[in-house]
């Protein structure tokens, strides 16, 4: 019996009687594949089926997954399911139109043809190329990636499953009469619309940040130009090492930091908050991470504000409050992502900061759906690859018909490029009494595991992320620990906190 394996961060399902090491897409440790499906021998028993209660998604196979690859339910909440049931392909629904080719669209598309083999399925992106692994760009930054590596599916798999792709820009959406416009003057109707065009880098209002040779790093053609960029300055300079200052200590700072320096260049990364990764790390475990980087050559400025990008019509250098000029060739913006939401809100869609869906990903026109970077659930615009993959296959389905639901789930991070092993879930500063932080430090590892009324709602893991999976099952799972005996085990400071709850209570 064969085992199939799915790696939680990029999707790659890897056949085989364990998880690879490391995942040869998108490069994450053995600890981020989960169980995927088992398949039946032919000999053997008839596949069961389980649905998520959760998320409703029905995964055959002989037991239930370890985690449901839709909403990341543990396997606990999964019941048997006899048969999956053919999903209503509601008689109204003939076009399928998805806007946007990234990780949300395609998935959309593909979800969407896997549940009606007759509805037309349009997908327009405006990228030219064929639809690629985003969040591999800091891989293929680094050289660590070739371009080959980086697509989704080869070209001709679109035409095989009778998706219509192509590539263009949509620059309206005519909701009265069901039709996007295209910028070639095209008007396509349809009777569902996915909108799942992303997001694009921000770029705050820094003083110069308009000069030659600034950057932001969200698509191919980014890092091309970054690449090309570095080559062309390299070539005119006398400097021995080539510098580059980058904007923002977050993930993407970081990685494209570590790409650059990768290399070759000389780095100096300014965050304004008092250590990197604020949103993803305690400071204690952003310490050691800055302590890293350091032996990587990279320079780190905290707490430092940038006042201006100096130069002429290229970038020179960047100016700090504090009146040092750092010189650099090349400026990288990495100061966080806002979703594409201007067509919707054009239209007249309900938009705060992203386009509002509720759990079956419709927006407030029922006829559109919006998935990805560009979707706001219920508060949080995600801005992660594994909740656009989630959010797209929902969409995808309910758009012919289905009634599949997203219900959220703690955001997770790690960090690439940066041979750095770093793990981050769910709420890990506690905001008032009721919380129990549990910690553990040792030379160059790092554990804060936060836990509430018995349940583990965060966690961050630096320099050994061997739990990693455990929390991420455990957060998003909301299970009491004293149920969750693997990772009790193997976190003797959690078994203290459940017997010391069991006494407290007795
Ligand atoms: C360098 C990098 C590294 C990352 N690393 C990670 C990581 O390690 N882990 C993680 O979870 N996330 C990571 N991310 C974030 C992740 O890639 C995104 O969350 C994910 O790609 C979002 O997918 P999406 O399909 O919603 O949007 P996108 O990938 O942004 O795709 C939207 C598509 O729509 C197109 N589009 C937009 N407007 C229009 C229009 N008007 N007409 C036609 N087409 C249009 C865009 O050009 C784009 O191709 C990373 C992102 C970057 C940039």
């Amino acid at each position: 019996m064969a085992k199939l394996w799915k790696c939680e961060v990029c999707g790659y399902i890897h056949k085989g009687e364990r998880a690879p090491d490391q995942c040869p897409v998108c490069g994450v440790g053995k600890e981020l594949f989960s169980i995927f499906e088992v398949a039946a021998s032919a000999a053997g028993p008839a596949p069961r089926a389980w649905r998520c209660t959760i998320c409703d998604h029905v995964e055959q196979g002989e037991e239930a997954p370890s985690v449901c690859p839709v909403c990341g339910a543990e396997r606990s909440l999964f019941e048997p399911h006899k048969e999956r049931k053919p999903p209503r392909v509601a008689a109204d629904v003939q076009r399928i139109v998805i806007l946007g080719a990234g990780i949300a669209g395609v998935t959309a598309a593909e979800q969407a043809r896997a549940a009606s083999p007759y509805v037309a399925v349009t997908l327009i992106g405006r990228e030219r190329r064929v639809p690629y692994y985003r969040l591999n760009l800091t891989r293929y930054l680094a050289g660590e990636l070739g371009e080959e590596a980086l697509p989704l599916h080869p070209p001709a798999w679109y035409a095989d499953q009778k998706i219509d792709r192509f590539e263009a820009e949509v620059t309206a959406i005519e909701r009265k009469r069901q039709e996007i416009v295209v910028d070639d003057g095209r008007r396509l109707p349809y009777d569902r619309l996915v909108l799942a065009n992303g997001a694009h880098a921000f770029v705050p209002p820094i003083l110069g940040a308009t000069r030659e040779r600034v950057y932001t790093v969200r698509s191919v053609e980014d890092c091309l130009a970054v690449l090309a960029a570095a080559k062309g300055a390299q070539e005119r300079s006398d400097s021995p090492q080539l510098r580059c200052v980058c904007i923002g200590g977050g993930l993407l700072g970081l990685e494209t930091a570590g790409a650059l320096a990768r290399r070759g260049l000389a780095i100096t990364v300014v965050e304004g908050f008092g250590w990197l990764l604020p949103r993803q790390l305690a400071e204690p475990a952003a310490r050691l991470l800055e302590a890293h980087l350091g032996t990587l050559g990279m320079s780190i400025r905290t707490s430092a504000k940038v006042e201006e990008i100096v130069g002429d019509e290229a970038a020179k250098g960047v100016r700090l409050a504090s009146g040092e000029v750092l010189p650099a060739e090349l400026v990288v913006i990495a100061a966080g992502v806002r979703p594409n939401s201007y067509l919707a809100r054009q239209s007249g869609l309900e938009v705060k900061s992203g386009v509002i869906v509720d759990d079956r990903m419709f927006t407030s026109d029922p006829a559109i759906l919006a998935a990805g970077d560009v979707a706001e659930h219920r508060g949080v615009v995600y801005g992660l690859w594994p909740t656009a993959y989630a959010q797209g296959l929902v969409a995808g389905e309910n758009a012919v018909g289905g009634s599949l639901e997203y219900r959220g789930a703690p955001p997770s991070n790690r960090l690439k490029v940066l041979d750095v092993d770093l793990f981050s879930i769910g709420e890990f500063t506690p905001r008032d009494g009721s919380y129990a932080v549990l910690e553990r430090s040792e030379g160059a590892i790092y554990r804060r595991l936060v836990c509430r009324d018995g349940i583990l709602v965060g966690a961050n893991l630096y320099g050994d992320t061997s739990l990693a999976q455990l929390c991420k099952e455990g957060v998003e799972g909301a299970a009491q620990l004293a149920t969750q005996r693997e990772l009790v085990e193997r976190a003797p400071e959690l078994a203290r906190y459940v017997e010391e709850r069991g006494t407290s209570r007795a």
